[in-house]
């Protein structure tokens, strides 16, 4: 009897990792095809690794067999981007935390922590990683790397390469790289590229590109549209390859990554939570840029239409209030801020009510709760139209905001659905979820003219871009050439051709031409989170 190509595949998984740790039954695939974005990609087999040496045998059998490779943390990817049609590497495994050195303020630890674990255990010690996206109770640290993610506290604590220091990574050829900041003019340098040669075809590349990459950076204050190509520019200016961030926010399409090393910061011994309603949406933005110079850690805004959504009674939200601000501080002397705040700045503002001001952590919580329940309500609402995403993660430069909602709402109306607008506001970063029922082929139409109106008003009219923190992936990929320029966007493919060669690492995300609907299924069967 022969054997068909994919059994000798999948017996070469299981030899080399035992039925357990390889899984290929109809339930295990179709949980891996999908994340949280609406994308459906059933794989051929999920493999779970347990050390580093693991993750490079993987590398070698899928080398071997030509089948692609799709690294996965815990999944919740907005983008398509943590699944794939050959492996999906379950990293969940991997998840021990190695080293902590609280003089130095770094955790060194395995792909596959969760976030809230780490906490946890830095937490204990006094310190945290101070980035806290929605998916904060699942995302891995792996993903979060995978996609630069950021979240509530990015105002002030910036985005996930603001922590990473070093990390290990398990290249597509199988060798691995140590990878952090390596000054050029050195034997560490030639050291490196004579072990990875591809790395001083990168080097090369981006300094061929060097003017078209500086001159493609966008007025936006995070995002996670691709390489930072800019960034490593200008590092590299200053004699410096900054390895590490090459991967941030690769999406799996470079390497695999085995290691990270995190800075961490002390938590804050108190934070106060300020609560505002406002009667006129166009107050939004004078009051986010009269809140910023004062250094909150998080600002989050919600428009009136959206309280409508989110339904007012339920969170005791009053009846005329046309937007909703909470704004978070961590540092200085938080009863002098907050006196300020209500005898200084709030007085400009045609307030609903006073500002309300919470030292106490269950108050916190509870003001928090209608921004966290905004899109768990989204989810509940019935009829067939529900929030898929497809255009959720815009950012736009910070003065721009109040403009770029009424944009949003706008666009809103003109396409005949009801949406959530809310988000980051103090980045620029909003996330918008109008309501569409992707299977009704008038509704489908709608989607697409939609998203076509708002990729031209984000990336021409705002000078933003399409992913603030979310990813590119498979749903945004089609217009990652019009974010940076045909000639950045080449460059970025040099990278992605020097170190994968072959396309094994995550093909289909970040780099395709498909439509951003082409990758879509299983949505009958499906939440769309
Ligand atoms: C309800 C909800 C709220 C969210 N809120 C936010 C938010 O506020 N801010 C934000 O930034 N994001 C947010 N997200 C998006 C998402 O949760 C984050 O991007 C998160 O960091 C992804 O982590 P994950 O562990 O699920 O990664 P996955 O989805 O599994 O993977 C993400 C990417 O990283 C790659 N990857 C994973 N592990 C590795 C590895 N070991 N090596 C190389 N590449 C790897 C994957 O291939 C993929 O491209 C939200 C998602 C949901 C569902």
């Amino acid at each position: 009897m022969t054997t068909s190509p994919k059994d000798e595949f999948l017996e070469a998984l299981r030899e080399a990792f035992g039925v357990d740790g390889v899984l290929d039954d109809e339930r295990s695939l179709r949980e891996y095809s999908t994340d949280a974005s609406p994308c459906f990609v059933v794989p051929r087999a999920i493999v779970r690794p347990r050390s580093e040496e693991d993750v490079v045998r993987v590398l070698e059998i899928c080398s071997e067999h030509g089948v692609p490779i799709t690294p996965r943390a815990a999944g919740t990817s907005l983008s398509g981007a943590a699944i794939g049609s050959g492996v999906v590497l379950d990293t969940s495994r991997l998840a021990t935390i190695r080293e902590f050195d609280p003089r130095e303020g770094w955790v060194r630890v395995e792909p596959g922590v969760p976030l809230a674990d780490l906490n946890a255990f830095l937490r204990e010690r006094g310190f945290r990683l101070p980035l806290e996206p929605g998916s904060l109770d699942w995302c891995r640290i792996g993903g979060m790397v995978g996609h630069n993610a950021s979240g509530y506290q990015s105002v002030k604590y910036g985005q996930t390469r603001d922590y990473v220091l070093r990390l290990r990574i398990v290249l597509a050829d199988g060798s691995v790289l140590e990878a952090r900041d390596v000054p050029l003019h050195g034997t560490e340098w030639s050291d490196i590229v004579s072990r990875v040669p591809a790395l001083e075809a990168v080097r090369r590349s981006l300094e061929a590109h060097r003017e078209a990459i500086l001159g493609s950076r966008r007025p936006v204050k995070k995002h996670s549209c691709g390489y930072d190509l800019a960034h490593i520019s200008e590092t590299l200016d200053r004699g410096v390859f900054p390895l590490a961030d090459l991967f941030v926010g690769s999406e799996g399409t470079l390497g695999i990554i085995t290691e990270a090393t995190l800075r961490v910061l002390r938590v804050p011994p108190r934070t106060v939570t300020l609560l505002l309603f406002l009667d006129a949406f166009d107050d939004l933005g004078p009051l986010v840029r009269d809140l910023l110079p004062l250094g909150p850690c998080a600002i989050e805004g919600i428009d009136g239409d959206s309280l409508d959504v989110l339904g007012r009674e339920a969170y005791g939200i009053p009846p005329q209030a046309r937007a909703m601000l909470l704004v978070e501080f961590d540092e200085g002397d938080l009863e002098a801020l907050v006196a300020r705040i209500v005898r200084e700045v709030a007085p400009r503002y045609r307030l609903t009510r006073p500002v309300e001001a919470a030292f106490d952590p269950d108050r916190q919580a509870a003001l928090w709760k209608a921004r966290r329940s905004l899109f768990p309500t989204l989810l509940r609402r019935p009829g067939s139209r529900r929030p898929w995403g497809f255009v959720e993660d815009p950012i736009v430069p910070t003065a721009r905001v109040p403009e770029f909602i009424e944009f949003l709402t706008e666009l809103t109306r003109r396409y005949g659905t009801v949406a959530g607008i809310y988000g980051h506001l103090g980045d620029g970063n909003t996330h918008y979820r109008p309501l569409f029922d992707p299977t009704d082929p008038g509704d489908f139409e709608r989607m697409r003219a939609l998203r076509t109106d708002f990729d031209d008003a984000v990336l021409d009219r705002f000078r933003g871009a399409p992913s603030g923190e979310h990813g590119i992936g498979r749903i945004r990929a089609d217009i990652l050439p019009r974010v940076w320029g045909p000639e950045v966007y080449a460059a970025m493919r040099s990278v992605k051709d020097a170190l994968d060669p072959r396309g094994l690492l995550n093909p289909g995300v970040m780099f395709s031409s498909a439509a951003w609907w082409e990758a879509w299924g299983g949505l009958d069967a499906r939440e769309p989170l």
